[in-house]
């Protein structure tokens, strides 16, 4: 599955042995801890025992390298024909060790795990998992690169406030992120926020100092002016968190808390290829959960923007 050249690793030339044999990694990248001829990380966080609807998330990880065995290492943006593992040596790292049912020692133990990572000066591109499993990869980050700005896609804000006492649940993450200050609420952007959220809910955010922009208002504004306000504000390293609930049900149906009229496929295809050129410190798509998939289709628009990130990565190189 791998060819070894010395100071890299590739992924096996793809035309050698079917796509869909052998040990499943991220496209058929190599399976290794050795960070030392690594420049991307691609991490599973296995978890949704955060969940407040429907679980699955922790099969996400799985599922999305398993629809990524259709990715061939090529791009069709003619911008961008070049494969993205001619200047990005990306490994599949594996997943992360999470204690089902203990998410206090869980987010403890997953700091402890990324550290390695991000001490290495290795890009950690993480597949969730449900969303609380982006806290531990920000705290990890900021640790090394102060505060972050946030380029956020969901069907919502995630910036509840957790009861006293018991903070940790998928929808409270970016509400700890900024109490912690990990990441800078008004140098960060939430996209496709939509469903049956209070008001108040979006106005807490807005109140915070996100630029929060509605599904509503991205179906007014569309995909140029979304970009162009993402590009004016962020002025921080850039974390993006991808909830792939962000996208419609009917491309994503593989998700926990489903919202419809949500953004296409296209649409965040777009949004992600927009995001050129911002000085990027790690990446996750969660919330992928197959059980509710269709067709692996959901599975295979996560794969497909996970490769959309490396090509944004390997662009900057
Ligand atoms: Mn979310
Ligand atoms: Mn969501």
């Amino acid at each position: 599955m791998t060819t070894d050249s010395g100071d890299r690793l590739v992924p096996e030339e793809w035309q050698r042995g079917p796509r869909y044999g052998g040990a499943y990694t991220f496209a058929r990248c190599p399976a290794t801890r050795d960070l030392s001829r690594a420049d991307v990380a691609i991490i599973g966080i296995p978890m949704d025992m955060a969940v407040l609807y429907r679980p699955g998330a922790r099969f996400g990880p799985r599922a999305i390298r398993d629809a990524s065995g259709q990715l061939r290492p090529h791009h069709w943006d003619e911008a961008m024909m070049e494969p993205p593992y001619d200047k990005l040596r990306v490994v599949d790292y594996g997943d992360l060790d999470v204690f089902p049912g203990y998410i206090e020692q869980t987010m403890e133990h997953l700091l402890e795990q990324l550290r390695p990572v991000v001490d290495a000066g290795v890009f950690p591109l993480v597949l969730g998992g449900d969303h609380s499993s982006t806290l531990p990869v920000l705290r990890a980050l900021a640790a090394k690169h102060g505060t972050l700005s946030l380029v956020h896609f969901d069907a919502h804000p995630d910036y509840w406030e957790g009861p006293e006492g018991r903070p940790y649940h998928h929808g409270t993450p970016f509400r700890i992120a900024v109490d912690e200050g990990l990441i800078d609420p008004s140098a960060s952007v939430q996209v496709g926020i939509r469903g049956s959220l209070s008001e108040s809910l979006i106005e807490k955010s807005r109140e915070a100092g996100f630029h929060l922009i509605t599904a509503d208002e991205f179906a007014r504004q569309g995909v140029a002016s979304t970009l162009e306000a993402i590009q004016r504000i962020v002025n921080l390293p850039v974390y993006v968190s991808l909830d792939i609930d962000s996208v419609d049900p009917a491309y994503a149906p593989g998700t926990g808390t489903p919202e419809v009229a949500g953004l296409t496929s296209r649409e965040i295809v777009d949004l992600v290829r927009g995001l050129k050129g911002l000085p990027f410190v790690g990446i996750d798509v969660v919330e992928v959960a197959p059980a509710y998939d269709s067709g692996e289709i959901t599975a295979l628009l996560a794969a497909n923007l996970v490769h959309e990130f490396l090509m944004l990565l390997r662009r900057g190189r």
